[in-house]
């Protein structure tokens, strides 16, 4: 498609758009014009008349030398030798605004004159008109039409003051040329100004575009400063898996690694000191954790040992991924290492305190069960002191239970030894114990399993489970309410639900709630006594015994732990249903 440009000199180009870099590269002007100083393009403008005026003044030379013995000939030539010398040399910018449109007001006056001093014979020199027509019609001012119309009529009409009869050719030029020319005039006043208001456009855009770099690089700066603030070290992978940013404390994790920013941590191998969570297992490249979220790998959690001993830290990775442009498919992720040393060290401490008072509490509790074993044995004991020596003497042992649980936590070993065990049995007794609690707390006990729920389970462990969620639940629930407790078997595995309808935990205390020492907010803030020890004992009993425990609890609703334990080998699984919650039991029972 043609594209019709006009140059500085008011010419009007026809390209081919394609072609337009090309012409840029060899007119330098044409993209500098508006830059350039009034005077050079005010003689700019006027050139291509002046160029023209060289044309026909050669032409005249050796066509008809006769002309030049016309005065008004070589008058009109030097006039327009002087209007060119004053535009170069009349200061414009000094005058009045526009005042240099005066030129091609002139130039009319001069074509008029050549016209005339030339006679009818050479009436097509009127065509020169065009160009101060289209000077003035690329200004903004349409009033420049009319001027251009008026300059144009004038000039045709001055052909007729020469001696000689009006032709149908002069008529007819009379006419066409003035029309010709204010269709030229105005497409030329249409298409420079569209051209003004794109360029005006494209001014206010390319303010924009300096606007935003300027805001994002600000904005990015603010990000490094951030992201080298933190104390977390920070590795931000591309959709590809390439490293884009690390930052500083990242650079300081890489030293005592023992690699560099440059080698990308973790992607290479070499000389690296990193070891897994066991502080001596050498890391292989690809269990890292840059190198896994590099191949879209869950990391959460990850524990690493970097450098050698006295300096070596234990840090924690975790990678998240970052959503990409549209949306759904990763666009990358960042890995996060946070150094826990100190809170291991912690940990530790707490192990070792803990196993000490444990070591402490046993032998004076060791003493308080042989005591009332030997006070059970007594002959004539009334039989209600017997009965209160009992719980007494279950809770002390109950108490050595949890006391050897202690030491087993800090030193990771539970004993479990799984028999055939009706779990019915374990929860009866656990309601049991539990009922003096919840009747001072003035809290209903639903025991809704009350049929034979045989699972492979060592039922002391299981008793401790089932006491520690009782317990829990009765501690975390307000007076009036009620427990239930809930039993079915499915696809063999057997199921157990303690639920509560009392305090409930937000869904960031809910995923921590089997960690060490781990209380939720509202536990401290209450003042219900606890360690934060009960649930890691009892999820490790449940895992020991190869099942699970899951929790679901909603805050000021309620909490429901739901403890699996896999189907006993050589028993059939039978399809039970869930019963509905108050219903009274199970509906099926479990074959044994
Ligand atoms: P604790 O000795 O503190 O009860 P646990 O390990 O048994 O220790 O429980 C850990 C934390 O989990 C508790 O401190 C409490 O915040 C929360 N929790 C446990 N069971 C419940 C429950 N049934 N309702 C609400 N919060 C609970």
């Amino acid at each position: 498609m043609p594209w019709i440009t006009v140059q500085p000199a008011g010419l009007p180009v026809i390209l081919e758009r394609r072609r337009m870099p090309q012409l840029r590269a060899q007119l330098p002007f044409a993209r500098n014009f508006h830059s350039l100083g009034l005077r050079t393009r005010v003689v700019l403008c006027q050139l291509p008349l002046v160029s023209c005026m060289l044309v026909v003044t050669s032409v005249f030379a050796l066509a008809e030398p006769a002309m030049f013995a016309n005065p008004l000939f070589t008058l009109c030539l030097l006039l327009h030798a002087v209007l060119l010398a004053a535009c170069a040399v009349v200061p414009w910018e000094r005058l009045p605004e526009r005042s240099f449109q005066i030129v091609p007001v002139l130039d009319f006056v001069l074509i008029a004159l050549l016209l005339h001093a030339v006679g009818r014979t050479y009436s097509n020199l009127m065509l020169l008109l065009v160009f101060p027509v289209i000077w003035l019609s690329v200004s903004k001012f349409k009033s420049r039409i009319l001027v251009a119309f008026a300059g144009t009529l004038a000039t045709a009409l001055v052909p007729l003051l020469a001696p000689g009869g009006l032709d149908a050719g002069h008529l007819l030029r009379l006419v066409l040329l003035p029309s010709v020319m204010l269709a030229i005039s105005i497409s030329v006043h249409i298409i420079a100004n569209n051209m003004d208001f794109q360029r005006d456009q494209l001014a206010v855009k390319e303010a924009e575009v300096r606007r935003l770099l300027a805001a994002s690089r600000e904005r990015e700066q603010l990000l490094h400063a951030v992201v080298d603030s933190i104390d977390v070290g920070l590795v931000a992978l591309d959709a590809e898996g390439r490293v884009t940013l690390t930052n500083r404390q990242q650079d300081a994790f890489a030293v005592r690694a023992g690699t560099s920013r440059d080698a990308a941590p973790d992607l290479q191998q070499g000389r690296q000191r990193i070891y897994d969570g066991d502080g001596v297992t050498f890391l292989a490249p690809e269990s890292r954790p840059v190198r896994r979220a590099a191949e879209k790998q869950d990391v959460a959690g990850q524990l690493l040992w970097l450098g050698e001993e006295p300096q070596r830290i234990a840090v924690s990775a975790t990678a998240r991924s970052i959503e990409g442009q549209d949306g759904d498919c990763p666009g990358g992720s960042v890995v996060l290492f946070k150094d826990v040393t100190n809170q291991l060290a912690e940990l530790a401490a707490k192990d070792d305190f803990m196993s000490g008072i444990s070591h402490e509490l046993r032998t004076p509790l060791t003493s308080i069960l042989a005591y009332l074993e030997l006070a059970l044995e007594h002959p004539d004991l009334p039989a209600e002191v017997a009965a209160h020596l009992e719980v007494a003497d279950r809770n002390a042992e109950r108490l050595l239970t949890l006391i050897s649980d202690f030491l087993s936590a800090s030193a990771g070993t539970l004993e479990i030894r799984p028999e055939p065990t009706d779990l019915a049995d374990v929860v009866r007794a656990a309601v049991q114990s539990a009922a003096a609690t919840a009747a001072a707390k003035d809290i209903a006990l639903d025991n809704q399993v009350d049929h034979e729920l045989v699972a492979a389970a060592d039922p002391a462990r299981m008793g401790q489970v089932l006491d520690n969620l009782l317990s829990n639940a009765i501690k975390y629930s307000p007076a009036g309410s009620t427990v239930s407790i809930r039993g079915w078997q499915h696809a063999g595995a057997s199921v157990l639900e303690v639920a509560d309808t009392g305090y409930g935990m937000d869904d960031a205390d809910r995923l921590r709630v089997f960690d060490r020492f781990f209380r939720s907010s509202s536990a401290r803030r209450s003042g219900i006594h606890g360690t934060g020890l009960g649930l890691v004992v009892t999820k490790e009993i449940v895992e020991r015994h190869g099942g699970t425990i899951d929790v679901a609890s909603a805050l000021g609703e309620g909490t429901t732990f739901t403890v699996t334990l896999p189907a006993a080998e050589g028993r059939s699984s039978s399809a039970a249903t869930k019963p509905e919650a108050g219903s009274g039991g199970l509906r099926n029972r479990a074959a044994t």
